[in-house]
């Protein structure tokens, strides 16, 4: 194995620096947003309607932190200490359905 291999596919430790880090911020795990608690982030936070959801799976598809929970294939609900507030489910929501609202974090 070349040694460009060997460290793209090291694992990358919470707290690296940039000399332990792969080249290029290549990121070579998948699944590493369930690693870290970014719900702290948050300014604004996704209130999902279920009453108005009809089970597209968009949010589910684009969410970049896997935030959106399933059970039994459709969308249960959010997972606040892993969405960060980017507000991608609310604007991929279908217009017409309009299950998400974006609502300030601290009312
Ligand atoms: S606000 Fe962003 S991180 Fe949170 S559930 Fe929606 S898409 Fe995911
Ligand atoms: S994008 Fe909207 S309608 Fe589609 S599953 Fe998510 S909340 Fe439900």
């Amino acid at each position: 194995m070349s040694a460009e291999i060997k460290q793209q596919s090291m694992p990358i430790k919470a707290g690296a620096g940039w000399k332990e880090i792969p080249w290029g911020g290549v990121i070579p795990q998948g699944g590493t947003a369930r690693a870290f608690n970014v719900g702290g982030w948050r300014s604004e936070k996704p209130v999902w309607n279920r009453e108005k959801c009809i089970n597209c799976m968009m949010c589910w598809l684009y969410c970049p932190d896997m935030a959106i929970m399933v059970e039994d294939g459709k969308v249960a609900g959010v997972d606040y200490d892993h969405c960060k507030g980017c507000g991608i489910c609310s604007s991929v929501c279908p217009p017409r359905v309009k299950a998400f609202e974006m609502v300030p974090e601290h009312e």
